[in-house]
């Protein structure tokens, strides 16, 4: 679709929390919402590989990073988390990512469009500057919504996107990105890889569905930890899982 109208769709799609959805599921309502249920919402990080130490880093030639998966979710600002769920909301963390700082929290959001909607999309704490929904491109095929592939925080010219809250709703006109795969390094990892900030690598998988990915965005700073992060769609494509490694080519 050429244009998506907003408030024909908050009209029609979504006219109260709790009301039936005109897309295949049904909008849920308040108490289901803030269900805790973690093996189906938000993969993100909580990838469970060992961190190896510098010391055996060094020993190897090798350049591997451990996969993090990452699940359709959201960042809201404190201003759209005050629309969605009242007034100085403050989310409750559920879980430590990998990355230093960043939590799962208990709450869950609805993300609609024109030809469908998600239940349970997890927020990511804590709150920043400007709301960022991060989607597959599956995801977007079923929500009829279109979005660029960017790096974190490049919103500008962005998809729009509608978000259903308990206690009310947003129609966002950017926000919606698919990510562009990237990997996090903490700076004395990249001194040892001998890689900077913002360079540009490919990455290597093993396995029978292996392969190697291009255009993979380097990410480094002291508050990183060495994590390769990619969306379903492309861990689905290469076999991958949160246990599994990549190798830096
Ligand atoms: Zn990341």
């Amino acid at each position: 679709m050429d244009y998506l109208n907003l408030d024909e769709l908050l009209k029609g799609l979504v006219g109260g929390y709790g009301n039936e959805c005109s897309c295949d599921t049904t909008v849920i309502d308040v108490n289901d919402s803030i269900n805790l249920d973690i093996s189906k919402g938000c993969s993100t990080s909580g990838c469970s590989i060992n961190d190896l130490n510098l010391e055996e880093k060094k020993a190897s030639s090798d350049k591997k990073v451990p996969v993090g998966i990452s699940n359709r979710h959201i960042h809201l600002s404190q201003r759209d988390l005050d629309i969605l769920f009242g007034p100085n909301y403050q989310l409750t963390p559920i879980k430590d990512l990998k990355q230093p700082g960043q939590f799962a929290c208990k709450e869950t959001i609805v993300l609609a469009g024109p030809k469908g909607c998600f239940e349970k999309v997890r927020i990511l704490g804590p709150v920043r500057p400007q709301t960022q929904i991060e989607v597959s491109q599956s995801d977007l095929f079923k929500l009829g919504l279109k979005a660029p592939v960017r790096e974190s925080g490049d919103l500008a010219g962005s998809g729009r996107a509608i978000v259903i809250g308990p206690k009310g709703q947003l129609a966002l006109e950017e926000g919606l990105i698919v990510a562009k795969r990237h990997i996090h390094m903490h700076t004395d990892e990249a001194k040892l890889y001998g890689l900077q900030d913002q360079d540009i690598v490919s990455v290597k998988t093993d396995g029978e569905k292996g392969l190697i990915f291009q255009n993979v965005l380097v990410r480094v700073g002291e508050k990183h930890a060495l994590e390769y992060h990619i969306d379903t769609d492309e861990a689905n494509a290469a076999g991958l899982s949160n246990s599994s490694e990549i190798e830096i080519i």
